[in-house]
């Protein structure tokens, strides 16, 4: 803190809440720069050398960045570096490069660039999983050479979480959810990001794993170096650069006010139903990225798992999980508390979540192309494994399993079919597995949604996930900052997909959950309930609130709250009206609902 520096304000989206206060440690995500330049022959000497140069420092940095390693991550991390040290040494790439040099009259990087395509096609020609995923080894040891021919630092992630001393707070212009993972346990108290929006998966993460933070923060980088206090507000969605004390106990003082709020609805909610007055029972489930948060599930009163996202499994490692480590993984969670409903969806990687062995990533493509469950009707095998240690697992608990990205009832019908031939082959092998596994389908694309009266025939339950539903309803990326002002979970098409959703699956008797954002949003909770929502699943530290709210309401005023959105025309108006209905039977739970204003 310094009082005598002026501070500044930065304003972003309030991703995860908390506040926190640390030194602000910068992730460099700049592209290197990678001149390209023909030479004179006299050139050529000092080109090869300054290539050299580089060479031997980016294996210094290495083998400085195993040492450290070594003592604190281990494992698969140190077989990575080891690789990387080995093909800095390679003459396949170095020497190669030096040839280009002297042959073409290039400059060192654009001729280090031509050594590295022509080793990555080398790897992705050879017939081996193995040596394909050489390729992003690849592109790490180039990008370090590159970056110290341009003399630039170059700092991973991993290197930063090295090297933090007391809290820091990362600075960073995006980061990825599989990051976001690495900060859990660090001395990182805090992030912000130029990009990322609230719904985007590193969001979610940071929430379940409660590590305050802010994205889509516009100068960020322009406003901030290295080693400058910040505080990060988490709830406001601010970042003060050098925050004067005045500030620092503001902050603070409100976050303790609704953290005592927040602790004495957890204490009062604790084995207590979420029911409302007239006996409707909303379950409230929990959302779960990655099995260390289990504890937080029973802790905040969650009541079972309503999602598991396992695609966490596969992220930041470079070989695929086994099925002995996902059965290991799955009965872990239905073990926790066996007599909860455990909702696993399989496999759904693609749009943000790449950072997932290079073998199945290079096929991968974001949001639109080739994930989810279009991914695993292809690649049979991944899938096969994953849903034939689910169905060991079942016998654990109470085992549903929820499948992602539906666009069409064929779909649903082929995992139908697969299921039925692992539980013949189990039976065959005598492997035990549970009869009453359910099956239930995601309802995120509009057109799943259309046909909720044909897709509720084929399943034991649905899910609607807001988050992928709302931005392809209204055209709108999770992940673009930019046009944020257009997400409304209100949106009159999406009140009309929720009417019909909730017909659907009321009609056909089968139970309605939902487990995108929107479900841990307690302005929206009153609405869901009009809905007739059975389940609500979100991350733990929601419960308490939302089931404050569920047990003061009772079903009918929330349906007569329903009806009545449809005579509005615009979502402003939609949300006036829920905002209004909200802070008028919940104005003590103000603060929690939407935020307060806050005096400096
Ligand atoms: C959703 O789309 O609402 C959802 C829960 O899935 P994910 O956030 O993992 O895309
Ligand atoms: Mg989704």
């Amino acid at each position: 803190m310094a009082d005598s520096v002026s501070s500044v304000v930065l304003q972003g989206s309030d991703a995860s809440p908390g506040v926190v206060v640390g030194r602000a440690i910068i992730l460099d995500r700049r592209r290197t720069n990678t001149p390209h330049a023909h030479i004179e022959a006299t050139e050529i000497d000092h080109e090869i050398d300054r290539l050299q140069k580089a060479v031997q420092k980016s294996l210094k940095q290495i083998r400085n960045l195993r040492t450290r390693v070594e003592s604190t991550h281990g494992g698969e991390h140190i077989q990575i570096l080891e690789a990387h040290e080995l093909m800095l040494q390679d003459d396949m790439l170095v020497q190669q490069a030096i040839e280009h040099i002297a042959e073409k009259n290039i400059n060192a990087e654009w001729a280090l660039q031509k050594a590295l395509e022509s080793l990555k096609e080398f790897f992705n020609e050879l017939d081996s999983e193995y040596f394909k995923e050489r390729r992003s080894d690849v592109e790490f040891v180039g990008d370090h050479i590159l970056r110290n021919l341009a003399e630039q630092e170059s700092s991973s992630l991993m290197d930063l979480i090295d090297q933090a001393r007391g809290d820091s707070i990362l600075v960073s212009h995006s980061l990825s959810p599989a990051e976001a993972i690495q900060l859990h346990g660090t001395t990182i108290v805090g992030f912000c990001t130029v990009a990322g929006t609230k719904t985007a998966h590193t969001s979610i993460v940071a929430r379940s794993l409660e590590i305050p933070s802010v994205v889509g923060v516009v100068g960020l980088h322009e406003s901030i170096g290295a080693g400058d206090t910040l505080l990060l507000d988490g709830k406001s969605g601010e970042i003060i650069v050098h925050p004067t004390k005045k500030q620092i106990d503001t902050r603070k003082r409100r976050n303790r006010r609704l953290q005592k709020i927040t602790d004495r609805l957890r204490a009062d909610g604790l084995g207590v139903e979420s029911k409302t007055t007239d006996g409707f029972q909303v379950q409230l489930s929990s959302n779960l990225d990655l099995i260390e948060e289990l504890p937080s599930i029973n802790s905040h009163g969650a009541h079972g798992v309503g999602l598991f996202r396992t695609e966490y499994l596969y992220l930041n490692r470079q070989t695929l999980p086994t099925e002995d480590e996902q059965f290991e993984a799955y009965s872990q969670v239905l073990k926790s508390n066996p007599s909860a409903p455990v909702t696993i969806r399989t496999l759904d990687i693609g749009g943000d979540k790449l950072d997932v062995p290079s073998a199945v990533r290079n096929q991968l493509k974001p949001f639109f192309g080739l994930r989810a469950i279009r991914y695993c009707l292809r690649e049979k095998k991944i899938f096969r494994t994953q849903l034939t240690a689910l169905m060991r697992a079942s016998v654990h608990g109470r085992l549903r399993i929820l499948i992602p990205f539906i666009t069409d009832v064929t779909e649903i019908r082929q995992v139908k079919a697969i299921i039925q031939e692992i539980r013949s082959e189990l039976a065959s092998r005598h492997v035990p597995f549970a009869d009453d596994v359910e099956l239930g389908a995601m309802i995120e694309i509009p057109s799943a949604a259309c046909i909720a009266d044909l897709l509720v025939r084929e399943v034991d339950f649905v899910s609607v996930g807001t988050n992928d539903l709302i931005q392809y309803t209204l055209a709108i990326s999770r992940e673009s900052t930019d046009i944020q002002y257009l997400y409304h979970p209100l949106h009159p098409a999406v009140l009309r997909m929720l009417r019909w959703i909730s017909d659907a699956a009321h009609n056909e008797g089968i139970r309605l959950t939902m487990c995108g954002e929107m479900a841990a949003q307690p302005m929206y909770s009153v609405v869901l309930l009009g809905f007739r929502f059975n389940e609500l699943s979100m991350s733990p530290p929601a419960v308490p609130i939302v089931r404050e709210i569920i047990k003061r309401s009772d079903l009918r005023s929330a349906r007569d709250l329903v009806n009545g959105l449809f005579q509005f025309s615009t979502y402003g108006e939609v949300e006036r009206h829920v905002q209004t209905y909200m802070l008028y039977h919940f104005r003590d739970l103000q603060s929690l609902l939407g935020g307060e204003p806050i005096d400096d």
